[in-house]
Order: structure tokens, then C-alpha cells, then sequence
């Protein structure tokens, strides 16, 4: 008997109609890959190609293309021009290497494809684990809440909501922030410009965000902090968080944690600390993990994986030492995400109810699969063998007639250029970004710039596993060479 309904037609589903095939195809791209990692010293950044551009133009992509050709274009089309930070001898802004461990994890959260916004299932409970780890290595307490997110920028805005929202109540959420008495927060001028964004987003403002002078020892200076929470209490404002800065990304500098902390404390303030790659620290030997001391006490903490954990990107985390604040902030349960007591719609507390993101995806495996395969040990090894870099990278320069270090190196960043008895401000800062730009060009060596003292400078920020001390000569080596090119062609003169 038939039956009386009738099935619709079916589309082909996405899968390969030829398995084999596939799996052919994709042993190849995975032995180039894994070529390729083992060759990374061999490839440096390299400029897109003018033509790249046609070679791989989507177009309207109307029609399918064979998976196994798209591996193919991918291979030698893609991954030839990465930015190079995978590289021993990149040194550039703060960005992390990745790893081959983690490299793994991601074809595996690739197959499974889990959401993990929530419910009961495996990628869950790993993500769990990851955050029970964090909370551990800084110290906070058992209650303490934690996502990973894509990246300090993000932890940044909900560490800074958690904290606004314990400053105004549960209703603003309903409410708004309209109406009360301004709220300010405090930085160090150091602070990244990640914290300004978050106030904007807030609704606070980034006139909100004071920024405070720097004392000595390149933190924030805490004379001046007290003068401008009072200032602005008797003003009418209400001050309600500092934003502690473990690691500025232009000079690696630290706040003093310890003494912030006990000031917010006093105050009841909100003690946040950007702990982008500084915070890793913590894994190092001394005397950089004391730099890290009094993280312990804050109220929330926003990082990065994919920078110094070389967990590729993105990946960042924000831990909040109240679970019940984190979860006032953000959690939200219409009917159609209520929670089941049993089976896979069950599985609290769900991880979308802390921070803006409903559907996730398993960042969580790179990460577990970094600290399984090299341990806290190996980890903080590598950061420690960085900062050494740093140093030797400073002391070359010291050494060196013709460079001279911008400032002093407190962790694992070291600004230098060419020394000031061989020009004016404008000539060094013309020759030092000359140089810079022509050892990227090269494939030398990549550095970025920053200003210090009103000269551009050039600027190492060593978080990379794969440099070696022979790298760190070259590219000073290389610097020096082609400072001296520039002087002779006049430039910038
Ligand atoms: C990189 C960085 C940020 C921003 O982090 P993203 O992961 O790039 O969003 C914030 N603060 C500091 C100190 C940083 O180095």
C-alpha cells in the first residue's frame, strides 16, 4: 500500500559523493600542512601576490567546485601567504606562533562541530575543565566564572558590563544606564586601546576612562590615581572600576598589582586586570612571575590565548571572580533555551550566560590540547626563555655604537633604534621605520614601530616559541646593516 504522503524532493547533502576521494585529498593537505610547519624557518611573511587575487576569486559562486580541487587551491594558494608570525624571526605587535598540538585540536573541533553555548556534551565539560585550570594558575577562587572568547577585546567589554552592572544593579539591564551620576573608570595611559572601545560600547564613553600619568617604574602612578577618584567623587561622578595593566602591549610595563588591588579593595572599586599576554607571567620564572603578584585579587581578568599560550587564534578568556555577578550580567533564558533536567538540553550552567555569544564553537580543545601536550611547566619555560631573549636583544643594542635601547626592558618587549648622537628626532624615527619595513620586505626579520619620547622606534615583543638567540643576533645584525644603508642614501634626512 502506498502511502498517501508524499516525500519532497532531496538536494544532495554536502557530504563528498566520493569518500575516498576525499580522504586522499585531505592526507595530502594534511602532509602539507605538517610540511610546511616543519619548514616554517624557510617561510617568512610574504607579500599577496598581484595576482592572487583572480586566481582565487569567488565570483558569484554559482556552482560547485570538487572538494578535492578546493584543497588543492588551498594548499598552494593560501597557505603560502600567512602573516609570518609563525616565524622564529617575527617579533611584531603581540602575536602568538601557534602550535602543532593545537594544530590537531582543530581538525578534530572541526569534525565534531559542537555548539557550545550550552547543554550536555563533551566539549562542555572540556571547556569546564580549561576554565578550572585558569581559575587555578591565578589564584581565584572555586566560585570564579570563565568563557573563552575570541580574544582580550571582547573579554575586555564583559569584564567591564559585569563590573558596570554591579555598580548600578540588577534593573539596568532593564533600565539602562540613564539617569544616575556618571560613572568613571581609571587606567594607566598605557592601557591598550581595547578599554577605551569597551567604554564606548558600554555606553559610558571613552571620556570616562581617565588616564593616568605613569610613575617610575612605567606603572600606573598611584598618587595620581587617588587625586583623580577623588576629584571626580566630589565632582559628582561615580568611579567604579580601574583597569590593572599586566603587560602594556607598547613597553610590556605592569602596574603594581598588589597595591591597586588593596586601593580598590579599600574603595570599593571594581578591580579589573588586562592580562593580555602579560598575565602568563604567572607560568615564568622569577623575577618576571612576581610581576604578577596581586593578580590574585581581582574581581575579573581578561587574556589571550592565541599571544603567549601560541594557541592559534582567536582564543582569549575572561574570568570573573563572582559567578553570580558574571551571571547577573548576561544571562537570558527564553522559552525556547530553557534548560531540561535530563538529556542533552540539560548541562548547567550554560556558558551562553556569560557574555554575548549564543552559538560557539569548541575554542576550548586547542587550548586543553596545549596545556596536555606541553604542560605548565613547558609553557612557562618558554615564556621565560622569551624574556631572556629580551634581555639579550637589549643588551646587544646597548652594545652597539650606532643603536640604543628606547626603554628598559621589564619583561619580554624591547624598544630600540638608531642611537640619538647620529641624528635629530625626525631623522632617527624616518631611518628606524625605513629599516624596519625593508627587513619585513626582506623576510629578515619583522618588528614593529611604536613611539617613545617622540621618536619612532622600532619595537620586539618576543612571544614566540620557535626563536633561538642566533635569530635575535641576525636580526640585529640585519638592523644595524641596513641603518647604516639608510644613512649613506640620506634618507629621512
Ligand atoms: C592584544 C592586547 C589586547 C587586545 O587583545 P585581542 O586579543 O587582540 O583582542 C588588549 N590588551 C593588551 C595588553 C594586549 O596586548
Amino acid at each position: 500500500m502506498t502511502s498517501p504522503v508524499k516525500a519532497p524532493h532531496e538536494a544532495p547533502s554536502l557530504d563528498p559523493s566520493d569518500w575516498d576521494g576525499y580522504r586522499r585529498a585531505a592526507h595530502e593537505l594534511l602532509d602539507a600542512c605538517i610540511d610546511h610547519l616543519e619548514g616554517v624557518r624557510e617561510r617568512p611573511w610574504r607579500p599577496w601576490p598581484a595576482d592572487a587575487g583572480s586566481r582565487l576569486a569567488l565570483g558569484p559562486a554559482d556552482e560547485p567546485v570538487d572538494i578535492e580541487s578546493v584543497a588543492r587551491e588551498m594548499v598552494e594558494h593560501v597557505l603560502p601567504f600567512g602573516s609570518g608570525n609563525t616565524h622564529p624571526a617575527f617579533f611584531g605587535w603581540v602575536q602568538g606562533t601557534g602550535n602543532a598540538a593545537a594544530l590537531l585540536a582543530e581538525i578534530v573541533a572541526g569534525t565534531m562541530n559542537s555548539n557550545c553555548g550550552g547543554r550536555d556534551h563533551g566539549a562542555v565539560y572540556v571547556e569546564r575543565d580549561v576554565v578550572r585550570w585558569c581559575r587555578e594558575a591565578f589564584g581565584l577562587p572555586d566560585e570564579a566564572s570563565g568563557v573563552l572568547v575570541s580574544g582580550t577585546s571582547q573579554a575586555t567589554i564583559i569584564a567591564l558590563a559585569v563590573a558596570r552592572q554591579r555598580a548600578l544593579g540588577a534593573s539596568s539591564r532593564r533600565a539602562g544606564i540613564h539617569g544616575g551620576p556618571r560613572l568613571t573608570l581609571y587606567a594607566g595611559r598605557h592601557v591598550h586601546s581595547s578599554v577605551a572601545k569597551a567604554a564606548e560600547l558600554l555606553g559610558l564613553g571613552s571620556d570616562a576612562l581617565r588616564l593616568l600619568p605613569l610613575g617610575a617604574g612605567g606603572g600606573m602612578d598611584l598618587a595620581a590615581l587617588a587625586e583623580q577618584v577623588e576629584l571626580d567623587s566630589g565632582d559628582g561622578c561615580a568611579p567604579f572600576c580601574v583597569v590593572a595593566t599586566a603587560g602594556s602591549v607598547d613597553q610590556g610595563a605592569f602596574d603594581d598589582l598588589r597595591a591597586l588591588a588593596a586601593f580598590c579593595a579599600e574603595r570599593s572599586l571594581w578591580f579589573h586586570v588586562d592580562g593580555a599576554f602579560g598575565a602568563w607571567l604567572r607560568l615564568a620564572d622569577d623575577p618576571w612571575s612576581r610581576l604578577t603578584d596581586g593578580i590574585e585579587r581581582a574581581d575579573s581578568i581578561a587574556l589571550d590565548f592565541h599571544k603567549w599560550m601560541a594557541v592559534q587564534y582567536d582564543c582569549g578568556l575572561v574570568l570573573v571572580r563572582e559567578e553570580r555577578l558574571h551571571r547577573e550580567a548576561f544571562a537570558t533564558r527564553p522559552a525556547y533555551l530553557t534548560s531540561q533536567r535530563a538529556g542533552l538540553g540539560g548541562g548547567e550552567p550554560w556558558f551562553c550566560d556569560y557574555g554575548t555569544e549564543l552559538s560557539r564553537g569548541f575554542r576550548a580543545l586547542k587550548v586543553w590540547s596545549t596545556l596536555r601536550a606541553f604542560g605548565r611547566r613547558q609553557l612557562g619555560a618558554s615564556i621565560s626563555g622569551n624574556c631572556r631573549l629580551a634581555g639579550y636583544l637589549a643588551e646587544l643594542v646597548s652594545a652597539a655604537p650606532d643603536l640604543e635601547l628606547a626603554a628598559p626592558v621589564v619583561s619580554n618587549v624591547c624598544c630600540f633604534g638608531a642611537a640619538a648622537a647620529l641624528g635629530s628626532h625626525a631623522q632617527r624615527s624616518a631611518w628606524n621605520e625605513s629599516v624596519v619595513a625593508a627587513l619585513q620586505l626582506a623576510g629578515r626579520a619583522v618588528f614593529s614601530t611604536t613611539v617613545v619620547d617622540g621618536v619612532t622606534v622600532a619595537r620586539a615583543a618576543i612571544t614566540n616559541h620557535r626563536t633561538r638567540a642566533h635569530d635575535i643576533e641576525d636580526a640585529v645584525a640585519g638592523f644595524r646593516a641596513r641603518l647604516g644603508a639608510v644613512r649613506r642614501g640620506g634618507a629621512g634626512a
